[in-house]
């Protein structure tokens, strides 16, 4: 079968990868003209996401990732803090997760190369639709068309394939304008280096403002103790922040600035929010060339809605379809889960008798279910930020943070899993 995937983020490199290893034709069209001129921090693939990468690409490429990959066990236990730097909780155990973080750069190169030559970067398409025989087609502002079996849209939030199935936008705005920046753990004072920890931890204050900051070591928390097939970009223990606003006209101009004074008018807004000085290092620290603005989009819930078109020989899968903001950590992994369930699918068509188009069906009802979910998973986080930002639920949250905080401080921490940093666990080997 020939296929065509419009876009080569993670979840079109995933299915060009997979398609490629089981003899399917397939052309992989990117706009971007480098795969790692791209943005983007880390990103976390749960063990559903890495099963279905195992599906997809070839051992050695799982092998480089996971010695490229943070694992999540090896961490300290998250944190939750309130805006004056009190701790509010502890997050779940992870010391049997088998979670990694990688660099979404460090993946997507992985990802390219196992497309190799059947990526085609600096390649924007502008439309699709059918040829004289019914059969899908992808178009280009400056080439001839390209026609296929089955055309598959992963262009992500702003899908040129996916509007055109469901006839408008698939996703719209959730209200909350983010900003990430990259920040290495040396670059901080000893305090805030002791206070962050090896860990990832989540602060929230009144007015919706929250700050996120991810730690990643792909180099001593290693997934795989492998250094000589690292492909990390990230070459020593970093912290990743991202800060949440309410979107709104008093956020518009942010997006407008960058470097040095996005920098300083995030800091300032963290400030007029009354959030303590120290709590702020992790972002007056970072380096100003890392910092970006980026909105969040999400679709619908309701796994009803999504992929509202019936089943065709154009289909799509990841934030075309279900984008997700990245409150959850859970988009790229739906991305690649979504690549491995459609693979499977093409691949009942010669053996199977099915047509193509069952196969589409049973792949974007599997396909609707899992974007349910992980939208609800990261828009619980979202309404949560949110609520804090009407009059009632700032007021609450400034009444119950130092509340919360004393309850917690008298409760016993609990302790930090024990495990040998050298020493890859059996979740480590693919
Ligand atoms: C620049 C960037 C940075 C990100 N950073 C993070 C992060 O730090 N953490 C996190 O959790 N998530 C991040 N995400 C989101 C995460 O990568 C996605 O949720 C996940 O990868 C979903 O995968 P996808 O393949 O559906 O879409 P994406 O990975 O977004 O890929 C879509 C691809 O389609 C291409 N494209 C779009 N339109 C066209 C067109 N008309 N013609 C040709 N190509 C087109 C784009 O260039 C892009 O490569 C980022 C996404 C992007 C695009």
């Amino acid at each position: 079968m020939r296929v065509v995937v419009v876009g080569g983020g993670i979840g079109g490199l995933a299915l060009g990868a997979g398609l490629r290893r089981s003899g399917h034709e397939v052309v992989v069209f990117d706009r971007d003209t480098d795969v790692a001129a791209t943005g983007g921090y880390h990103i976390t693939l749960d063990e559903r996401a890495q099963s279905a990468l195992r599906r997809l690409v070839a051992p050695e490429v799982v092998r480089r990732l996971l010695a490229s990959g943070s694992a999540l066990r090896l961490r300290d236990r998250d944190l939750f803090w309130d805006y004056r730097g009190r701790v509010l909780g502890h997050g779940l155990d992870l010391s049997g997760s088998a979670s990694i973080d990688v660099d979404r750069i460090t993946l997507r190169t992985l990802l390219a190369e196992a497309v190799g030559a059947d990526l085609h970067l600096g390649r924007a398409v502008s439309g699709v639709g059918v040829d004289d025989r019914g059969m899908p087609r992808v178009l280009f502002a400056d080439a001839p068309p390209v026609t296929a079996d089955l055309v598959v849209g992963a262009d992500g939030t702003h899908s040129v394939v996916a509007r055109h199935l469901a006839a408008g936008p698939t996703n719209r705005p959730a209200g909350i304008i983010g900003f990430s920046g990259r920040t290495s753990r040396a670059d901080l004072t000893a305090a805030e280096q002791h206070r962050l920890g090896t860990r990832s931890s989540m602060a929230i204050g009144p007015r919706g403002a929250a700050l996120y900051v991810g730690f990643l070591d792909p180099v001593g928390n290693a997934a795989l103790d492998a250094p000589e097939l690292s492909a990390s970009i990230t070459t020593g223990p970093t912290y990743i922040w991202g800060a949440m606003f309410p979107e709104s006209a008093r956020t518009d101009f942010l997006r407008d600035l960058h470097g040095t004074a996005l920098r300083t008018a995030l800091l300032d807004r963290f400030r007029d929010h009354r959030w303590a000085g120290h709590t702020l290092e992790v972002i007056a620290r970072t380096d100003p060339g890392s910092v970006a603005a980026f909105r969040f989009n999400a679709a619908s819930t309701r796994a009803a809605d999504l992929a509202p078109w019936a089943a065709g020989r154009i289909t799509a899968l990841g934030d075309a379809v279900h984008a997700t903001p990245p409150t959850a950590g859970m988009g790229a992994g739906a991305a690649i889960q979504d690549a491995a369930d459609l693979l499977a699918q093409l691949d009942t068509v010669p053996d199977g008798g099915a047509t193509v188009t069952d196969a589409i069906g049973r792949y974007e009802a599997q396909m609707r279910r899992r974007g349910g979910e992980v939208l609800s998973a990261a828009m619980s986080t979202v309404r949560l930020i949110l609520a804090t930002n009407t009059p009632l639920g700032a007021l609450a949250t400034a009444a119950l943070c130092p509340v919360v905080a004393a309850a917690t401080r008298l409760r016993r921490p609990p302790s930090r899993p024990v495990r040998a940093m050298s020493v890859s666990g059996p979740d480590a080997t693919p």
